[in-house]
This record gives C-alpha cells, structure tokens and sequence, in this order.
C-alpha cells in the first residue's frame, strides 16, 4: 500500500538509515523570489525574499559565499542580523506548515486506507452478528501559502542578485556584502522624486497644499535620519553585547533620535562614536532647526510656539506659520547623507 500521496511526487528514496527522503522544489512568488526566515529568534523582522535564477545566464559567478549551482544548499547570510546557514535552515513558519499539511493529509490517507481494506464490507456469515462497514472521512486539507509583498527589492552592488526586505537591511543573503547605503540611497530619492513633485502638488492644490507637502517631506527627512540611526544603532550594540543589556539599551530609543543632541549623546556613552563630527558648527545648527521645525509641524499645525523660539534662537514671532522651503529640506538631506555615510564607515558596516 502507497504511503506516500501528496508527497509521492517529492520522494526521492531512502536514507542509509533507512528514511524517506524528499526533495521539494521551491515554488517562487510571480516576482521569482521565495520567501525566507531567518532562524535566530532574537532577529527582526526575519522575513525577506531572494530571487531565483530562472537562467544559466542569471547564475552568478561563485562568490566569496561559494554560491554553488545548487542553490538548496548553497549558504545564505541574513540580511538583518547577519546569520548564515545553509538555506535549508531558513524556511519560513508558512512554508513548514504547508509540508507538514501535506504529511498530516497523507497519513490520514494512509490510516483511512488500512481500515478499508481490513474491513471490507461483507455479508454476515453464519453464526456471526455483525457486519462492519468503513465509511472513510473527509481528510484535512493541503495549507495554502502566499510569499508576502515586500515593496523594497534590491539589486546587491557587489554580485548582482537580487532580493526584498523590509525596511533597512544590512547584508546581502548571497555575498553577504554591506548593503545599506544602497537602501539610504533608495529612500534618499524618494524625498527626491517627492520634492520634484512639489509644482504638480502646487498646481493641483494651491500654496496652502504646497506649504503641507513640503512639511510632509520634512518629516521624512527626520524619519530617514531617525530610522536609520535606529537600526545602526541597535545592530552595533547587539553585536558588542550582551544580549540582555543590548535589548535594554534599545528600548530605550523610542522616539528619542528624533533629537540630535539625544541621538548624539547615545551614539557617544555606548558606541563612543561621534555621529555629528562630518558638520560644521553652522551646518550642525541649521539642522538642529530644521529637526525643531519638524516638531511644530507635527505637534502646533506649523505655527511658532514658545519652544521653538527658545529653542532655535529665531527671530519669527510667535503663531507665525512656518516657512519650510525646498532648499533648506535638500540642504538638510545632504547633511543627513553626510552623518549617515560617516556612521556606517566608522561603524566598518560597509565593505
Ligand atoms: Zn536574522
Ligand atoms: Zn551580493
């Protein structure tokens, strides 16, 4: 009797030890990219994709990583923690609970079939009194798994496969090579292409409309120094350990590198790195207020308080609206790019 139903087809033959053994192919999503986890518990978000070459041409060359042809077995490298492993280890949660559905469903099958067969159906004979029938169920159902949708794919600098995760990454899961300034890159140009849209906005919606989207991509500006600094941040301090003082010291980020001066004091009493040393003084200052005029727009509609005043040594009056001009978002972006490329350098997470 088959044992084997749903997973017959990937049956490959048995183990010395006497196993079954099964080879089943990797189903990539309409994008060519297969879902991966990474296996440390402690890593976030864990979920990213790679792309599979559909081509000989598409094969890279052998890598420092020693890609091989197959790439099941190939080692990749996590691009958040910076884990590797064989790719065996990195399936996802869905994709295993797909396989065991599949083994659940067989043996159902497989016990169903033995029952039937041991009691087929039969008149009662004489002298008995009892006639069994078995009716079989309705056997559990094969799981479904959809990859998820990652918006940012990513092209590696240094091997040129591809590969989506969320957010910021550092790696690259087949050369293993440092990718985050591509992924500074990517968000710098989306403030970009948001600034350039500004005379569409201004058209479409007038100067008050103008006024609102140039405060939004302010705030991107400070959520791209934020978000960054976040993740540098947490990934050198979980690497210089330990674990548990680590996580402590990451809760305690919270909103706090929205400001310069407590992002700075951070990066100095932990890294002891000095994130603002690319700036001159002037410079420095301009971005202190810029980062303050992000906080007016976010919290007083755009008008100038008392803090602000205090705060930015401004001469604007009070419940002024703000001016918040391309030129001084682009400056302040610049100046961003300038600590963000200096961090990444010192912190040797660029190779
Ligand atoms: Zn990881
Ligand atoms: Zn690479």
């Amino acid at each position: 009797m088959d044992i084997f139903h749903e997973m017959k087809k990937y049956w490959t033959g048995k183990s010395p030890e006497g196993h079954d053994k099964f080879s089943i192919p990797f189903r990539p999503d309409e994008d060519g990219m297969i879902g991966r986890e990474c296996p440390n518990e402690d890593c976030q978000p864990r979920y990213f994709k790679i792309h599979i070459p559909e081509s000989d041409e598409e094969k890279p060359e052998k890598t420092e990583n020693d890609m091989n042809n197959d790439l099941s077995q190939s080692d990749i490298i996590c691009p958040y923690c910076g884990h590797r492993g064989n790719m065996q280890e990195f399936h996802t949660r869905e994709q295993i609970k797909w396989i065991k559905s599949m083994i659940e469903r067989d043996l159902f099958k497989s016990i169903q079939d033995t029952f039937k067969q041991a009691l087929k159906p039969s008149r009662p004979r004489n002298g008995s009194f009892l006639s069994i029938e078995f009716k079989p169920g309705i056997l559990p159902s094969v799981r479904h798994y959809i990859e998820e949708k990652l918006r940012r794919e990513v092209e590696c600098s240094k091997c040129g496969q591809k590969y989506a995760v969320y957010g910021i990454a550092f790696h690259c899961p087949f050369c293993g090579g440092g990718n985050i300034l591509i992924h500074f890159e990517r968000s710098k140009q989306i403030i970009m292409s948001l600034l350039d849209s500004g005379d569409i906005i201004k058209e479409k919606g007038g100067e008050e409309a103008l006024h609102h989207h140039m405060g939004n991509c302010l705030e991107d500006v400070v959520s791209l120094f934020e978000g960054f600094h976040k993740s540098l941040y947490s990934k050198a301090i979980i690497e210089r350990g330990p674990h548990e003082e680590a996580e402590k010291k990451i809760k305690r980020i919270k909103t706090n590198f929205q400001r310069l001066s407590v992002a700075e004091e951070f990066f100095i009493k932990d890294l002891d790195i000095e994130i603002f040393a690319p700036l001159s003084s002037n410079e420095r200052e301009f971005l202190e207020e810029l980062f303050l005029k992000r906080h007016v727009i976010t919290h007083n509609l755009g008008l100038v308080d008392q803090k602000y005043l205090e705060k930015a040594n401004s001469m604007e009056s009070m419940g002024r609206e703000l001016d918040i001009l391309r030129p001084d978002i682009q400056k302040g972006l610049e100046f961003v790019e300038k600590v963000i490329r200096e961090d990444v350098k010192l912190l040797g997470l660029y190779d």
